[in-house]
């Protein structure tokens, strides 16, 4: 070994890397854990096989907690297993939860036998936060903070999916809000807005958890509601045209939309667009503030 790689500057070296670095022996004991180690799990704890079931971590694919024999380290010592960069998300010695890449390599002797492992952690807890805020931007619409056209198809193909796959009963409605233009033309463009925002409000109010509401257009929405058939669809888009037509709007009299109901019958996502946008079009030539269904 050149005289340049002593122990002590690599003990150096490895103390300022920025990911975390941990060195157990053969019983989980941790013999060595640098500064980002500390830094990255609010201390270095022995964690010894037999403490593996209190270490709290949760596999970030599935959100399932991770078993003792499952961690990184116990099938490094177990099994010899190396891993690399799994995404976990764990607590930590202070109770903190993070998000790590998490590595483990056994470590053996001149025989062969396994005398440890090193782990290796990378905190990622910050850029899988913007990750998400970036995701949830590319899918909602800005003012209403329902889902966004694009996002809708992405719902509609898993949705119509997953309806042909169990042969469940899906719902879509469609709404438009009636004059709208005169709206804007009467009240500004800002009192518009608001009027957007609000109904988008209520209707949200109204929706299950597994209801999907999205901006489709200016000022038409869809509702993407699974496990439900056209009847209790047509219930639901009756109970959200009488809140709406009640509603107060400050200066604006009254606020209406026009309703299609249409229960998916295994087409593809054009053609349910058009069947639901029909029934949407033929509400509004029956007068809006209505119902109509197929
Ligand atoms: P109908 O009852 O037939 O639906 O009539 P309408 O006036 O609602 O329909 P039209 O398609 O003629 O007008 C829609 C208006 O919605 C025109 C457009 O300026 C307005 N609009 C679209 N997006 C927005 C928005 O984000 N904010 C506001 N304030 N207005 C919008
Ligand atoms: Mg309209
Ligand atoms: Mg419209």
């Amino acid at each position: 070994m050149p005289s340049l790689v002593r122990i002590d500057l690599l003990r150096n070296v490895v103390d300022i890397l920025p990911v975390g670095v941990w060195i157990m022996d053969e019983t989980g004991k941790i013999l060595y854990c640098n500064s980002a180690g500390h830094r990255i799990w609010a201390g270095a704890q022995h964690v010894g096989v037999e403490l593996f079931g209190e270490c709290r971590g949760w596999w970030v694919a599935t959100g399932k907690r991770i078993a003792p024999e499952e961690w990184a380290w116990a099938r490094a010592l177990r099994n010899g297993e190396a891993s690399i960069d799994e995404e976990v998300e764990i607590e930590c010695f202070d109770g903190t939860r993070k998000i790590i890449l998490n590595s483990a390599m056994p470590i053996r002797d001149d025989k062969d036998i396994i005398v440890g492992a090193v782990m290796v952690h990378h905190d990622i807890t910050e850029r899988k936060r913007f990750e998400e805020q970036l995701r949830e931007m590319s899918e909602r619409d800005p003012l209403t903070n329902a889902y966004n056209r694009r996002h809708l198809y992405t719902i509609l193909e898993t949705e119509t999916g997953r309806a042909r796959r169990y042969s469940t009963e899906l719902s879509i409605v469609m709404f438009d809000i009636d004059h709208f233009k005169m709206i804007n033309d009467t009240h500004g463009h800002l009192a518009g807005d608001q009027v957007l925002l609000r109904i988008a409000k209520i209707v949200q109010q109204e929706l299950r958890s597994v209801d999907m509401l999205a901006r489709y257009g200016g000022e038409e929405f869809l509702i993407v509601a699974p496990g439900i058939g056209r009847l209790r669809a047509v219930v639901l888009a009756e109970r959200l045209r009488t809140l709406i037509a009640a509603e107060k709007f400050g200066d604006i009299p009254q606020v209406t939309c026009s309703f299609g109901v249409y229960q998916f019958d295994d087409e593809n996502t054009d053609a349910l667009f058009r069947c639901v946008d029909d029934l949407m079009y033929k509400a509004k030539q029956q007068g809006r503030n209505c119902v109509v269904t197929q």
